[in-house]
Order: C-alpha cells, then sequence, then structure tokens
C-alpha cells in the first residue's frame, strides 16, 4: 500500500463534502486549472501541500558539482514532495574554468555559489564532503590517494547520519571506469550505506544529537542501454513528463539547473538540443529524436525488513515505503491539495478548512507518532510553511549587511506581506528557546521579541532581530581560502516568527547563511608570482626591490587605524611595516615596497599581515616570487590570452616585453615586430573569430616569427568542416582524447640535443619534479613528419604518448604545439615551466 496516491488522491470523507461545496459554490474543475502554468503564489501553495504529503528524504550522491541528477531530483519533489538533498564528494575545483581565469580554490567558490544556484531549481538542498577535487584521474587507487579512503568514508558517513536519508540515488557506479573520483565516490556510498547504520563504525561521531541510520535503499544509475539482471529491481523515471502545476517538462527544469554550472560549460540553450546531445553523448538507441531517453536505476541495496517496491519495474524511488507507528499503525498523512488549492483564492475559507484538517490531524495526532524527532521536526517545518502559504503569508528574511564580522552585531529585518483576507495578529519574531538550544556555542542570542503586531490584508510589515555574533565566530571570508573548513560556506542563522491565525498560535522558522569576514580583508597582493628579472647579479649580497600593490577592504562600521606587515623567514621578519588607516567600510589599494636579497629567493614567499593594538588578521595573502629562468635578449612576445591569467602572469615574472592581442589586433597589426606571438589555452575555442584569421598567424610564422599555441581540446581543434574550421596548424595535427593524469609520470627525453629542449636554459628531470595535477591533456594522436616531438610521457601501463611537446620549422620561422598544462605549472610556481615556457618564446633567437 501506498503512503501517498498521486494520480487519484483519496479523498477522506469530510474533505470530501467540503470539496463539493468548494466546487458548487467557487470554481474551476481540477482539469482547468490543470490547462496552464499557475501562478507562482499558486505554484508554491501546491507544492508546500504536495510536501506535506511525504515524510521522506532523497539524497543524490554525486562526486561534482553537475554530476547530480537534476532531474530525479526535480520529480521527487515536484511530482512526490519528498525533500531532497544532494551531496558533493568536491567543489569541483579541479576542472576547467569555461568562462573566467580562476582555477583551484578560487573556482571551487564559484562552483560552490553555482550548485547552490541550481539547487535552488532543483528544490534541494546541496552539501558537500569538502574533499579535495586534484583533477582527472583514471582510477579509484588515486583519488584515494589524495582523499584517504577512511577519511573520505567518515565524512561522507558523517552527512548520511545528519541528513538521514531514506533514499539514497547516484549517477557513479562502481563498475565503471569513468573519472577516478567518480569511482571512489561510488564505493564510499555502496560502503557508507552499511557504515551508518553500524554503531561501531566512526562511533565518536554519535554525540551532539547524532546517530547511527539505516538508509532504506540505495540505487544506481544504469548507463546507455544496459540490460538489467532479470532479478535486479528498476526504476524509469521520465524525464520528458511534463509538471502539470508549472507546464514544463521536468528535464526542462533540470537543464535550467544545468544552466547554473556555468563554469562547466557551454551548456545546450534550448531542451531539444539538450535532447539530441543527450543522446549522441550516452549512445543511447532507439526512442523519439528531440526527447530525452528514460533514466533507468536499479536497486543496488536495502535495508533489512523494507518494504519491497510493488512491481519489478516502477517510478518512484519511494515506492511501497510506510512509516509505521509503535502500535504497529500506518501513518497516512491525509491529502488535502484538491480541496485547498479549490479554496486557494478564497483564504478565509481555505484557513478554516487548512486549521481543522491539519492542524488538528496532522501536528497533534499523527505528527505526534513519528518517533523520529529529525522527521517530526522536517515535519512541522513543512506544515509551518504551507500554513502561512494558505494564510497568504510571505515572510522575507534580510540581513542588513552580509559579510558580517566576529564580535558584532548583525541586524535582520522580516518583512511580512499578507495578501490573504484575514489579519494575522500578534507577529512576534526573535529567539525561541528551542532555538537557541539548538546551537548554543554558536550563536548567543539577544532576544529580541518586537512588539506584537497586527498585519492586515495587503499590508507589509517590518520587523528587527539582531544576532550576536561571537568574537570566535569562523571567518568564511574570501570563500577561496575557506572552502575546506566546517562552516566555509558561510554561518546559519534562523528567525522565528509565531503568529496568531483563527486564534490559534503558529510559528515559522526563517533560515539565512552569512558570510564572516575579517575586521580588515586583504583581498589581493600583486604581482603573484612576483619576478625574478633575468641575469641577476648572484653575488649574495645583492639586493631586490619589489613594489606590491595590496588591496585591502575595512569590514567594519567604525575606522581602522594600524599597520600592514609583510614577514618572511628568509628576508627578515618583518620585512617591513607600514602605517595603514581606513575608513568605515572603505576599500583601497595601497604601494608597499618589499627589499631583500637575491639570493634565498628563488623558493621565498612572503606573508602580509594587517594588525592593530587589539587584533591581528587572521586571514594573510601570500606572494610567492617566480623560479628565475633565462631568456633571449630583446624579447617581444605578443599573446592571445585563454581563460586565466597565468600567461601574462608568468612573462610578466620572466622579465619579458609582452602585450595581450585581441583577435581584432591579429587582424590589423604588424605581428612582425613580435619575436613571438601565443595562443593560450583553448582560445579557438573561447574567441572562435580567430578562426577566421589563423592564416595571419600562420604568415607571420612563415615569415620568420615562433608561433607557439597551448592546449586545445580534439573537438575545439580538429579540422572540422561543418564548423568552417581548417587544420590549424601549418602541417597536419589531428588531437585525440588521450591525457597523462600522473602528475608523476616518467618523461623521456626523445631528442635531447634538441634546441628547444637546451637553450637559453638546458632542460633536465629536475624541470618534471613537483609537477601539479597532471602532465598533459587530448595528446596529439597524429602528426605531420615536419614536426619533432621532443617529450614522451604516459600514466603507468598505457601505452607513451609521444606529441606532448611538437616543434616544426615553417618557411623561415617555427611553430610549435604543446599539449602540456604549462599554465598550472606556471601558476604553482614550478621552476621547469618558467625554464620551458622561456625556451619556447627564446626559440629562433639565440
Ligand atoms: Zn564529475
Amino acid at each position: 500500500m501506498k503512503i501517498f496516491n498521486l494520480r487519484k488522491p483519496k479523498i477522506r470523507r469530510h474533505v470530501f463534502l467540503l470539496a463539493t461545496l468548494a466546487i458548487a459554490l467557487l470554481f474551476t474543475s481540477p482539469r482547468a486549472q490543470q490547462s496552464g502554468p499557475a501562478s507562482d503564489d499558486r505554484v508554491a501553495l501546491y507544492q508546500a501541500l504536495l510536501d506535506l504529503q511525504n515524510p521522506w528524504t532523497v539524497m543524490c550522491v554525486a562526486a561534482h558539482p553537475d554530476d547530480e541528477d537534476g532531474t530525479s531530483l526535480i520529480v521527487m519533489r515536484r511530482k512526490f514532495g519528498a525533500h531532497t538533498v544532494s551531496l558533493f564528494s568536491t567543489f569541483g575545483e579541479g576542472g576547467q574554468n569555461a568562462i573566467g581565469p580562476e582555477l583551484y580554490e578560487e573556482m571551487g567558490a564559484i562552483r560552490a555559489r553555482e550548485t547552490m544556484a541550481a539547487a535552488e531549481i532543483q528544490g534541494s538542498e546541496p552539501h558537500f564532503l569538502g574533499l579535495k577535487d586534484f583533477g582527472f584521474s583514471k582510477t579509484r587507487d588515486e583519488a584515494f590517494k589524495f582523499w584517504g579512503h577512511e577519511e573520505g568514508l567518515r565524512r561522507m558517513v558523517l552527512e548520511i547520519r545528519k541528513l538521514r536519508p531514506d533514499v539514497i540515488i547516484t549517477n557513479h557506479s562502481t563498475a565503471s571506469n569513468d573519472h577516478g573520483q567518480h569511482q571512489a565516490t561510488a564505493l564510499m556510498v555502496v560502503e557508507a550505506f552499511d557504515a551508518a547504520a553500524d554503531p561501531n563504525k566512526f562511533p565518536e561521531q554519535l554525540k551532539d544529537g547524532v546517530t547511527t541510520w539505516q538508509v532504506q535503499r540505495l540505487f544506481v544509475r544504469m548507463r546507455g542501454n544496459a540490460a538489467a539482471n532479470d532479478s535486479t529491481s528498476i526504476i524509469t523515471i521520465d524525464p520528458n513528463e511534463k509538471d502539470p502545476v508549472r507546464g514544463v517538462v521536468y528535464a526542462e527544469e533540470a537543464l535550467r539547473a544545468l544552466q547554473q554550472h556555468a563554469t562547466q560549460g557551454p551548456w545546450p540553450k534550448t531542451f531539444a538540443e539538450y535532447a539530441n546531445r543527450f543522446r549522441a553523448f550516452s549512445g543511447q538507441q532507439g526512442g523519439t529524436p528531440g526527447q530525452l531517453p528514460m533514466i533507468r536505476y536499479a536497486l543496488v541495496r536495502e535495508a533489512k525488513g523494507v518494504a519491497a517496491l510493488s512491481a519489478k519495474e516502477s517510478h518512484n524511488f519511494l515506492d511501497g515505503m510506510r512509516l509505521i507507528d509503535s502500535a504497529g499503525k500506518e501513518i497516512v498523512l491525509p491529502d488535502i491539495r484538491d480541496s485547498i488549492m479549490k479554496l486557494a483564492d478564497d483564504r478565509t475559507g481555505a484557513i478554516a478548512s487548512f486549521m481543522k484538517l491539519e492542524l488538528s490531524r496532522v501536528s497533534d495526532s499523527t505528527m505526534s507518532q513519528i518517533a523520529d524527532i529529525q522527521r517530526r521536526q522536517m515535519m512541522r517545518q513543512k506544515l509551518e510553511r504551507a500554513t502561512a502559504l494558505v494564510a497568504g503569508l510571505n515572510f522575507k528574511l534580510q540581513p542588513s549587511s552580509n559579510p558580517v564580522i566576529p564580535n558584532s552585531t548583525a541586524n535582520v529585518t522580516v518583512s511580512v506581506e499578507n495578501s490573504g483576507r484575514d489579519p494575522i495578529d500578534a507577529l512576534e519574531c526573535g529567539a525561541s528557546p528551542a532555538l537557541a538550544q539548538q546551537s548554543p556555542s554558536v550563536i548567543d542570542r539577544r532576544v529580541n521579541h518586537a512588539t506584537a503586531t497586527r498585519v492586515a490584508p495587503g499590508a507589509v510589515v517590518t520587523v528587527n532581530d539582531n544576532f550576536q555574533i561571537p568574537a570566535n565566530a569562523m571567518i568564511n571570508v574570501p570563500l577561496s581560502r575557506h572552502l575546506y573548513e566546517p562552516n566555509g560556506l558561510g554561518m546559519a542563522l534562523t528567525t522565528r516568527c509565531t503568529y496568531e491565525l483563527s486564534g490559534k498560535r503558529v510559528g515559522i522558522d526563517l533560515p539565512i547563511t552569512v558570510d564572516v569576514a575579517p575586521r580588515v580583508e586583504i583581498v589581493k597582493v600583486t604581482p603573484n608570482p612576483a619576478p625574478v628579472k633575468p641575469n641577476q647579479p648572484t653575488d649574495r649580497s645583492a639586493r631586490i626591490q619589489v613594489p606590491f600593490e595590496v588591496a585591502l577592504i575595512n569590514h567594519q562600521s567604525v575606522p581602522f587605524n594600524g599597520r600592514l606587515a609583510a614577514l618572511s623567514a628568509t628576508f627578515g621578519n618583518p620585512i617591513n611595516d607600514m602605517p595603514l588607516k581606513l575608513a568605515p567600510g572603505e576599500k583601497r589599494t595601497v604601494k608597499f615596497l618589499v627589499e631583500g636579497p637575491v639570493q634565498p629567493i628563488k623558493n621565498e614567499s612572503i606573508t602580509f599581515l594587517v594588525q592593530d593594538a587589539k587584533w591581528s588578521s587572521p586571514l594573510t595573502d601570500v606572494a610567492t616570487f617566480a623560479p628565475g629562468a633565462r631568456v633571449a635578449p630583446s624579447l617581444s612576445v605578443g599573446y592571445v590570452r585563454g581563460f586565466d591569467f597565468s600567461l601574462p602572469n608568468a612573462l610578466n615574472a620572466l622579465g619579458v616585453e609582452s602585450k595581450e592581442l585581441s583577435v581584432e589586433d591579429i587582424k590589423t597589426a604588424d605581428l612582425s615586430k613580435y619575436t613571438s606571438v601565443i595562443v593560450d589555452n583553448r582560445v579557438y575555442e573561447s574567441k572562435p573569430e580567430l578562426i577566421t584569421v589563423n592564416q595571419k598567424l600562420l604568415d607571420y610564422a612563415q615569415a620568420g616569427g615562433t608561433l607557439i599555441v597551448f592546449y586545445h581540446k580534439s573537438d575545439e581543434w580538429n579540422p572540422d568542416p561543418r564548423r568552417n574550421r581548417p587544420q590549424l596548424a601549418p602541417y597536419k595535427l589531428i588531437l585525440g582524447g588521450e591525457r597523462v593524469t600522473d602528475e608523476n609520470a616518467p618523461i623521456t627525453f626523445l631528442e635531447p640535443d634538441h634546441p628547444l629542449l637546451n637553450s637559453p636554459n638546458k632542460m633536465g628531470q629536475d624541470d618534471f619534479k613537483n609537477w601539479i595535477q597532471e602532465r598533459g591533456l587530448y595528446y596529439p594522436r597524429e602528426w605531420d613528419p615536419q614536426f619533432h616531438a621532443l617529450l614522451q610521457s604516459n600514466d603507468p601501463g598505457e601505452a607513451p604518448l609521444k606529441g606532448g611537446l611538437l616543434v616544426a620549422d615553417y618557411g623561415k620561422g617555427h611553430y610549435i604545439y604543446t599539449s602540456m598544462v604549462w599554465y598550472r605549472e606556471l601558476r604553482g610556481g614550478v621552476p621547469g615551466a618558467y625554464r620551458m615556457l622561456a625556451n619556447m618564446i627564446s626559440y629562433g633567437r639565440n
């Protein structure tokens, strides 16, 4: 028996009577209501009433942002009313940024926000394990080497014990051999299913309300047309189904959520484009063009004694599940959507009907029979949200400032709009004892019950509340520096409002998350890395001067009067120190000269610090020095920049004259004044107009210049007549999909005497030590014999790849294509990357 029956809601006798009356007196038939999209108010009310029917939580586990199954999350929430959460192993910070210069933690911070925006559309709640995304890997062992298998499992078990999902679904299968982090996540989900329920596993977690938790069912997504074992139970979700209330296909909403993951784009713009791309990608056969294939999941694990799925193939992960009270009676929440929705425009009637049905039956009897306190709390919150919507009340909570700073009072404003027909009375907002108990250590609430207020129909009333932010509040600004910390995504605050409705006192929780900033934030230090000019004197007594610019924000509402200092072990502490005065809220960039000996500077870094008599910034920024490398004299480099600034920063750090070129510059400027021109990572993709002027670049090389092209993806590079893309290199050069993901993979010098590897810097094995993340991506698969292949590398157990660094003479000049990830290494200050870049831009000039 199902707890909720959605096609034909079971209407209890008295609801039925009421409904009949309603039809006679008021309005439209249910069919007419479903003919077009409903207003936002009606949609919200409908959803809140639906949520009330479903006491279950469905969790989707994913390795990275955008790996979640948005469609199934949306269907479970919007069609069935389940509470839905998504849990991500990482922030996806190891990937490539399709829209901006940020990488690593800075991109992780953006992806966390993108994931929240996507979750908002999905109607789900995102959570993160905060494991490091170290980039693509081919095996789960490599992922566990970085994460720690036990540590990853510990975190996942803790989240499951806290969030208490009844069902877990995941796109990641232990049987697949895709991304190593997907494989590792797939294994952890299976292990956590049992471990979360086992009191002997991670017993230290079992305190402060955290208990063991038994997930009922685990489903893993099936790939393509994979056939199911005869005994396997299958859930199919139809992504093409239309949401009758909103008038859109569920997967269309999922696409809108996917589009929020902008750093991972570009995404399809239309549903048809999405459907066709997905079909091509998944290799799924059959079905209707312009429609997505069915989503299929296999049941891979279930708890002992859990209700069986009602059929071998059903369409709801929760199918057959029942909540049983202590007396062995099934608790069925009544479905009152029909009756309430019919009364929705007659708020007075709706309130009367709702209060009678819900508050008495659900809150008092059914709810109290739910032994699981968290589930009862979740249902209480659902009930309170529904009550406010039935009454036509819109509650909004806003902080007066965000971020807040430690040891301060944060003011918030609650605005209540009454679009119903009846006034509400005695509105009070502030701390409740229950809330104070929830997080006594984090928030010291100064109770501030506003004067009891009446909100008349049509009125908007605002009331104030405030929070005392403790002195030891965890700082999370800027997010990129606090991504992996427990409160990295901010501090949760909740105001509780209560009010009188139809003579009964009801309440609602209003949660909000605020960022916590230091009093004075060091936003950025430039240049970073700082240059070590070529041909520096090697005399140990020689000194170097670097003018830095330090960008600061005073987050306080009072002036700051203190000092800015730079610290460095080698330079002597402090190197320098200057007075700093900032007005309340002021943003300013100050100049700061650092002077020190040249010699120890190679692996040096400088830490910047803001302080006054009472306080020293817990946050500091670090500037590192670029490793020195020799370059040929009188170089002038033009470059078309890719998504980040690693190339211009590195050229600057090498002390080379350089200029950023737009596509228009390439078209019109005299390129012969540049000794080399660099096409940065993936520029033919990000600036496709460059393809139309590519001949100008080739002519430049032919006339004596050195044209250097950094890595591109194969589908952004290979000749494709449909996209009007010719061969972009002067000779045949076809990219494949192979990568070398092990950053320690051995490098073999295929032509050790080639000038590109010897001048002005003699490259050796040391130059390939301490690399970051990987060696290279989308290695060339085929190339013309004119090219010299200089380096060979491969992941363990795989065939050698020889195309990482290709160089050819072309006319009087030269052409270099390299699929190695120089940008990551330049950013990370890897000396070999600076030396190799120096050789590339010096090539042909020695
Ligand atoms: Zn992924």
